[in-house]
C-alpha cells in the first residue's frame, strides 16, 4: 500500500494528498504534520518506512468537506485520491493485492463547487492570464470563469492596468505561464496575490491550439458564433480549459459559452482605490462596514453575486446605465409588486451552482431539488410581473423565465420526495408513486419489517420469554437476544434457534425464518437503492439537457433581484435616480456618504449633514477642463467623509443604483482614483512616504479628462517644505495637464492661494464653530478658505494630558505673537510645520531646486521606474 501511495504521492507533489482509506481520508509524511497542524487533528504513525515511523493524520469522509475548506483558505491545494474498485474486487486478485486507487479531483482555491465550501454571495473566480509569443509589448489577455456557477468571460489589457483588472476580480486564483514569470508586472501581481497565483507550463497557453482546444470543449466547430476573440483571449481561455481538465480529471464542467467583455466597458478602478473607498471589504478586511454589505438587500445569492460584480465593476455606456436604472426605476415606482416579486423568490436555491455540481457529477438530491423550486418559482414571478409594462432588461428576464420547459417541473415535482436528503448514497429522495417497481420493493422492505416485528411477539410465546427480543447491527443483521441466564433453556427446549453469540449477560440467535427475511429485506433495500440511484441519474440527465435555457433563468433571476433590491434600498433611504450622460459634469446635490450614513442611523447620533459638490467644468475658464475643490478643515471636520461619498456615489450611479443624494448628475467617469489616508506597506518595504509617491505618480501619469480624482492630504509623510511642494506641483499638474475633475484634501492651507491663478480651482472648507473654547464640527462643505487648524481643540477632544494640551495652546500662542513680526523665536525652525504656517506662502524661487527638479519632468512621458527616480531625485534634493 506504501508503495502505492509513494507513487500516487511522486505526481502530486505540490497538494496534501487525500488518500481514501475506507471511511477515511488518510495523509502521510509533511503532508500528515502539515494538515495536523493546520487543522489541529491528531498526529499519529503507521507503519515504518526505510526505519523511520510514518506520520500520519487523518479526516473522515463524512466531514471531509469542512476540513478541505480549512486547508484551502490556508492557500493549499488538495489531491483527492480515491478506492477505484472494490475491496473485494482486489481480495479476488489475491489476498495481498491492494485496492486500486486514483486521484479524481485536485482541489483548488478556484476549482471548488460544494456549497459548503463556497460563500454564497460571492463569486470564485478562476483568473488566468496569458500574452502572445512572450513578446515584451503586447497586450496581456485574460479569462476568467467561477466553475461553481460555470460563467465564463474574456478580455484583453495593457501591462499598466494588468493588476487593477485582475484585482478588480478578487479572484481565488490565478494561473499564468511560467514564461511570463519575470515580467515587471507579472511579479508585481503575484507579489500582491501571493499564494493565490500559479505558474503553469507555457504549453498550457498555446496560442497555436487554442482555438481548436476550446472548439473542442464546446463541441463546436467555430467560435465565430460568440463573439470576436483575439488570439491572446483565446490562449488565455485554452489554458484555463486545460487547467479545468488537469483539476477535474474525468468530469467536465458545464461551463457557459465564453463572453467578452471589451476593454474599456468597466469603470477602470485600481486595487488601492478600491481599497480605500472599502467597496467590498473595509480597510481591515471585513465584510461588514463595506459598501457592498451596506447596500445589499438581495434575497437569493446569485442576485448578491451580481451585486457584487456590478459594484466591481461598475459601466461606463451611459446607455447600458440608464437601463438599470430604468429597471431599478420600475420596481421603486412598484413597490407592492417587487415585495410580491422579492417574497416569491426569498431564498431561492441555488441554481447555477446546483446546475455546475450535478454537471460534474459531484451533486445530490437537493440539487434537483434547487432546480424544481427554482422552475416553480419561476411560474410564480412570470405570473406576478407579466402583463406590466416592463423595462427593456426586466421584459428580457421575464421571457426567459417564461421559455422554461414546463414539463421538467412536472417531471420533477412527481419524482421527487418532500424532503430530500443531502447526500443521495442512502436513497430516500424519490417520491413514493414515482416509480412502481421502487414502490414495490420499498414495500417488500417495509412490509418484511413490520413481519419482523410481529414475529418477536411469535417467539416470545411460544418460548415464554417475556424479555426476548429481535434486535439488529451491522455485523450479525437481525438476530434474537434474551438474557444470558435464559440461553440455555431456549436452546435445549426449542429447536429451530441456532446460536449465533454469547455476550456477558445476553444471548443472540437467529432462525432460518428470519434469515429468510432479512436477505429478502436487504434485497429488496438493495433493489429499491439501485432504482432511486438510477432515477438520479436520469432525472440529472434531463435536466442537463436544459442547461443553457436553466442558467438564462438563473440569471434573470439574478438580474431581477438585484433590480428589486436596488429599488427597495432607494426607498428605504430617500435615494434618488442619477442622471449619468456624456457630458463631464459632476453635480451631486445633497449628497450623502452612505455608509456613515446608515452607521450613525444605527447608532441614534446625530443626522448625517448632506454636501453639495459640483466638479462640472465651469462655463468661461480659459482652458476647458473640469474643475477642483481645494478642501480644508480641521481634523475630523469631515473632509475623509466628503471626498469618499463623491466618490462612491459616482461608483453607485455607473453600477446602475440610486445615489443617497437630493440630485445628481454625472458624466460618465472611465477612472477613478482614490488615495484617502496613507498606510505603511510594511510586507512590500515600502515607507508611507513611498506608497504615497508611487500612487501618486500612477495617479498624474494616468488620470484623463474623464477620470475623478479624489487625494487626500498628499505630502504628508514627509518634511513640511518637501510636502507643500508635492502638493503644489500635483496640484498644478492635475489642474494644467490631467483637466480631470478632482477633489483635494489637504492640511496645507498655503495651496489655497492657487485659486487665484488656476481657473477651474476653487477653495472649500468644512465649516466649525466655536464655542467657550470647543470646536464642534458642523460637517458643512462651504465655499472658502479654513481660518485655523484646530489641531489643539482636536487634540484634546482626543484625550492628550491636560497639561501637554495647556502647553500646546502656550507654545501657539507664542507663535503667533511672533508671527507679528516681533521676535521669530528660535523654537520657530525647530517646530517645522509651524514654521510653515505662520510663515507667507514661499516664493517659487525660494525652494527653487525642487520646484525646478519637478517642472522639468514631464509625467506623461514617465515609465513607474522613471516616476521613482523622480521622486527619489526630489527626496535629494529637499
Ligand atoms: P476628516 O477627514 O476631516 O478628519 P472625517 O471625514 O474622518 O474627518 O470625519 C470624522 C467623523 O465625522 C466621521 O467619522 C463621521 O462620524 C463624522 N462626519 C463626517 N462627515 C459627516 C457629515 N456630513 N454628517 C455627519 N457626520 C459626519
Amino acid at each position: 500500500m506504501m508503495a502505492q501511495y509513494l507513487e500516487i504521492k511522486a505526481q502530486n507533489t505540490d497538494c496534501l494528498l487525500f488518500y481514501r482509506m475506507g471511511d477515511f481520508y488518510e495523509l502521510f509524511f509533511d503532508d500528515a504534520i502539515i494538515a495536523s497542524a493546520a487543522l489541529g487533528i491528531t498526529l499519529t504513525k503507521r507503519g515504518k518506512h526505510q526505519g523511520d515511523d510514518i506520520p500520519m493524520a487523518g479526516v473522515p469522509v463524512v466531514s471531509s468537506d469542512d476540513y478541505l475548506q480549512r486547508l484551502i483558505a490556508h492557500g493549499f491545494r488538495v489531491a483527492v485520491c480515491e478506492q477505484t474498485e472494490d475491496p473485494a474486487e482486489a481480495r479476488k486478485r489475491g489476498s495481498k493485492s491492494v485496492v486500486a486507487r486514483q486521484v479524481v479531483r485536485l482541489v483548488t482555491p478556484g476549482t471548488i463547487t460544494e456549497e459548503t465550501l463556497l460563500e454564497p454571495g460571492r463569486p470564485n473566480f478562476l483568473v488566468s492570464i496569458a500574452r502572445l509569443g512572450g513578446s515584451a509589448t503586447g497586450d496581456y489577455a485574460l479569462a476568467w470563469t467561477d466553475l461553481s456557477t460555470g460563467l465564463f468571460r474574456l478580455t484583453s489589457t495593457q501591462p499598466d492596468l494588468l493588476a487593477t483588472d485582475v484585482l478588480a476580480l478578487e479572484p481565488s486564483e490565478v494561473i499564468y505561464p511560467d514564461n511570463l514569470a519575470r515580467e515587471p508586472e507579472m511579479v508585481a501581481l503575484v507579489r500582491r496575490l501571493q499564494r493565490a497565483a500559479r505558474a503553469e507550463p507555457a504549453v498550457l497557453f498555446d496560442g497555436a491550439t487554442a482555438q481548436e482546444r476550446i472548439c473542442r470543449f464546446f463541441d463546436v466547430s467555430t467560435l465565430a458564433g460568440y463573439g470576436d476573440f483575439s488570439r491572446a483571449e483565446l490562449a488565455a481561455a485554452a489554458a484555463l480549459i486545460s487547467y479545468l481538465g488537469k483539476t477535474q480529471f474525468a468530469a467536465r464542467p458545464a461551463l457557459d459559452y465564453p463572453r467578452k467583455v471589451s476593454a474599456g466597458s468597466v469603470m477602470m478602478i485600481d486595487p488601492a482605490t478600491r481599497a480605500s473607498l472599502e467597496l467590498t471589504r473595509t480597510l481591515s478586511g471585513k465584510t461588514q462596514g463595506s459598501l457592498l454589505a451596506t447596500i445589499d438587500r438581495t434575497v437569493t445569492a446569485a442576485g448578491c453575486r451580481v451585486l457584487a460584480s456590478r459594484l466591481a465593476q461598475p459601466l461606463t455606456d451611459s446607455e447600458e446605465i440608464a437601463q438599470r436604472l430604468a429597471c431599478v426605476e420600475f420596481f421603486v415606482e412598484e413597490p407592492v409588486l417587487a415585495d410580491a416579486f422579492r417574497l416569491t423568490i426569498k431564498g431561492t436555491s441555488d441554481i447555477e451552482r446546483a446546475i455546475s455540481r450535478l454537471s460534474l457529477d459531484r451533486a445530490g438530491p437537493r440539487d434537483l431539488g434547487a432546480v424544481m423550486s427554482g422552475l416553480e418559482r419561476a411560474r410564480q414571478t412570470v405570473e406576478i410581473l407579466a402583463g406590466h409594462d416592463l423595462p427593456a432588461e426586466l421584459a428580457g428576464a421575464v421571457q426567459h423565465l417564461q421559455k422554461l420547459p414546463v414539463e421538467l417541473l412536472q417531471k420533477l415535482d412527481t419524482m421527487l420526495a418532500e424532503e430530500l436528503p443531502l447526500q443521495k448514497r442512502d436513497g430516500g429522495f424519490i417520491a413514493s408513486g414515482a416509480i412502481p417497481a421502487l414502490d414495490e420493493a420499498r414495500g417488500l422492505r417495509d412490509e418484511s419489517r413490520r413481519y419482523i416485528a410481529g414475529l418477536q411477539q411469535h417467539y416470545a410465546d411460544e418460548t415464554g420469554l417475556k424479555s426476548l427480543k429481535i434486535k439488529h447491527n451491522n455485523v450479525l443483521g437481525f438476530f434474537i437476544e434474551v438474557p444470558e441466564s435464559q440461553g440455555p433453556t431456549l436452546l435445549s427446549s426449542y429447536s429451530g434457534y441456532i446460536h449465533r453469540q454469547t455476550m456477558a449477560n445476553a444471548m443472540r440467535f437467529s432462525t432460518v425464518e428470519l434469515g429468510d427475511l432479512e436477505s429478502r429485506i436487504v434485497e429488496a433495500g438493495a433493489t429499491a437503492l439501485r432504482l432511486e440511484l438510477e432515477a438520479f441519474d436520469h432525472l440529472r440527465d434531463v435536466v442537463l439537457q436544459e442547461t443553457a435555457a436553466l442558467r438564462r433563468a438563473a440569471e434573470s433571476f439574478a438580474i431581477l433581484d438585484v433590480s428589486a433590491a436596488l429599488a427597495e434600498l432607494a426607498r428605504a433611504n430617500g435615494w434618488v435616480r442619477p442622471e449619468v450622460d456624456d457630458s463631464l459634469s459632476f453635480c451631486i446635490e445633497n449628497g450623502r456618504h452612505p455608509v456613515v450614513e446608515a452607521a450613525l442611523k444605527a447608532s441614534g447620533g446625530d443626522a448625517f449633514v448632506a454636501n453639495d459638490c459640483d466638479l462640472s467644468p465651469p462655463v468661461g475658464a480659459e482652458v476647458q477642463g473640469g474643475a477642483i475643490w481645494l478642501l480644508t478643515g480641521p481634523n475630523m471636520g469631515g473632509k475623509s467623509t466628503f471626498l469618499r461619498q463623491n466618490a462612491l456615489i459616482a461608483v453607485l450611479a455607473q453600477m446602475g443604483s440610486f445615489v443617497p443624494a437630493g440630485r445628481a448628475r454625472i458624466g460618465v467617469v472611465d477612472r477613478l482614483f482614490s488615495r484617502v489616508g496613507a498606510s505603511d506597506d510594511l510586507a512590500e518595504g515600502r515607507s508611507t512616504f513611498m506608497v504615497e509617491m508611487v500612487e501618486t505618480a500612477a495617479i498624474l501619469n494616468q488620470a484623463g479628462p474623464r477620470t475623478l480624482v479624489i487625494l487626500d492630504e498628499i505630502g504628508r509623510g514627509t518634511s513640511t517644505y518637501d510636502g507643500l511642494s508635492i502638493a503644489f506641483a500635483a496640484v498644478e499638474h492635475l489642474h494644467n495637464a490631467n483637466r480631470c475633475r478632482a477633489l483635494f484634501a489637504t492640511h496645507f492651507h498655503e495651496l489655497t492661494a492657487l485659486s487665484s491663478r488656476l481657473s477651474r480651482l476653487s477653495n472649500a472648507t468644512m465649516r466649525v464653530k466655536e464655542w467657550e473654547g470647543e470646536v464642534i464640527f458642523l460637517h458643512e462643505v462651504k465655499a472658502g478658505v479654513a481660518d485655523r487648524s484646530y489641531g489643539i481643540q482636536v487634540a484634546r477632544l482626543a484625550g492628550l494630558p491636560a497639561a501637554v494640551v495647556e502647553r500646546a495652546r502656550h507654545v501657539l500662542s507664542e507663535l503667533e505673537k511672533s508671527e507679528q513680526g516681533e521676535k521669530r523665536a528660535a523654537i520657530i525652525d525647530d517646530l517645522p510645520l509651524f514654521s510653515m504656517l505662520s510663515r507667507p506662502v514661499p516664493e517659487e524661487k525660494k525652494i527653487s531646486p525642487v520646484l525646478e527638479a519637478l517642472s522639468a519632468f514631464d509625467p506623461d512621458q514617465m515609465s513607474p521606474r522613471d516616476a521613482l527616480e523622480a521622486v527619489y531625485e526630489l527626496k535629494r534634493l529637499s
